[in-house]
């Protein structure tokens, strides 16, 4: 039913707009506040703090039903449950629980900004810099690809408050959009999810109080390491609901175009490709929803969660580009759906761990 719900909101709600929010490269207006409205950026949130009070399922379900419609919408409501909320109820204080987590569920998008120009794969080569002042920390950097950039309101930011100490000196602090010296910078143009925002941070001698601090000092690289493994599972979501987004189209569209008097779908070929599309769909959405379980049951589901964000990816980008084929000439005009999934499907390689990252990680847990 939840599914069902979000899904027809994605269909009424997002369908019309998404192509001129490709085109303009920005969600449509008032959309953002739509999915606060359906309770989508707070799913894991407690309805005390003014949450749904679901489960990490749920919000794989959500996030899922979105990208079927837009892949870009998608991604704004993982990175804000996936990882910001989810960061903050394992690992802040109760204060902070109930100042973030009312603020992020009520109308505050926010952001995970770890990655820099020269440490995306080697994420713990970070630079920024976080030093003790009077009142908490002195932070001074950049951060280079932040999705949400523009649209959030919280940052939850990666820096190193010892260089000399490697990842034991990561640290993570929240930083509100308004704090002085602290800019979003230029906006990336990007291949494909074009609504969503991609940006540099910029931080020049921006103090931060020390109630933002997350955790403990020196161990961001614990929080960063935790959610991601969390957040994988999203992206595995977000990748499946791709593929069923454009399956869907390819089958509609093979039961309407008429080649050589009938429907291309009376096609044997077409039939066995889209057969193929849907078995590769199915195991997808048995590796993702298996993980999000597993997390859930608070059994162990890093394994796991790597190999269904592996597989939902590398099913993504095989199931958009047959959709392509399958359109024809129209799959490769922008009047039409395929495209777009196609271009929007190879970011799943590469966010939140590349391939070869997951099959790092994979490789760690079978041998
Ligand atoms: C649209 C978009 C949104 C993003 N949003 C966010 C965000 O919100 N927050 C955030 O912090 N980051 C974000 N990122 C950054 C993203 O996580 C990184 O781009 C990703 O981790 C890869 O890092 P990189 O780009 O530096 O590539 P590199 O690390 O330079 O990798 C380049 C290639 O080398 C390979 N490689 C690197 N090291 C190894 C190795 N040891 N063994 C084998 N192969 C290796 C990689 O697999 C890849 O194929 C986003 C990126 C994009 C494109």
């Amino acid at each position: 039913m939840f599914y069902a719900t979000v899904r027809q909101f994605a269909l009424e709600a997002i369908a019309p707009a998404v192509r001129t929010m490709d085109e303009d490269q920005k969600f449509a207006p008032g959309l953002i506040d739509k999915l606060f409205d359906l309770g989508l950026m707070g799913i894991e949130i407690p309805e005390a703090l003014g949450g749904a009070g679901g489960s990490f399922f749920d919000a794989v379900l959500a996030i899922q039903a979105i990208a079927t419609v837009d892949p870009a919408v998608a991604v704004l409501v993982d990175v804000h449950n996936t990882l910001v909320v989810n960061a903050i109820r394992r690992w802040a204080s109760e204060d902070q629980r109930v100042k973030w987590l009312t603020k992020l569920a009520a109308g505050t998008a926010g952001a995970y900004a770890l990655s820099e120009a020269g440490s995306g794969s080697d994420a713990f080569a970070l630079q920024a810099r976080a030093e003790k002042s009077d009142g908490g920390y002195r932070l001074n950097g950049r951060k280079l690809w932040i999705s949400n950039a523009r649209e959030s309101g919280l940052f939850l930011v990666f820096a190193t408050l010892d260089p000399a100490a490697g990842y034991r000196g990561i640290t993570a602090l929240f930083v509100e959009k308004d704090t002085p010296g602290f800019t979003v910078g230029r906006k990336e143009d990007k291949l494909g999810i074009r609504a969503s925002s991609t940006c540099e941070l910029l931080f020049d001698n921006c103090e931060i109080p020390a109630a933002n601090l997350l955790g403990e000092e020196g161990k961001g690289y614990k929080i960063a390491i935790e959610t991601l493994n969390e957040g994988r599972i999203g992206i595995g979501a977000q990748m499946l609901g791709l593929a069923e987004g454009a399956w869907g189209h390819a089958a509609k569209y093979a039961q309407e175009r008429r080649q050589f008097g009938k429907p291309i779908a009376d096609f044997q070929a077409v039939q066995f490709a889209l057969a193929e599309m849907a078995t590769e769909i199915e195991a997808a959405k048995l590796m993702v929803y298996n993980a999000a379980r597993l997390k859930d049951g608070g059994q162990p589901y890093v394994r796991e969660a790597a190999m269904c964000k592996l597989f939902a990816s590398q099913v993504a980008e095989r199931v958009a580009s047959q959709c392509v084929e399958i359109f024809g000439g129209n799959g490769f005009v922008r009047d039409y759906p395929a495209e777009k999934y196609y271009r929007d499907a190879k970011v799943g390689k590469i966010y939140e761990g590349t391939s070869n990252m997951q099959l790092m990680t994979i490789a760690k847990q079978v041998l």
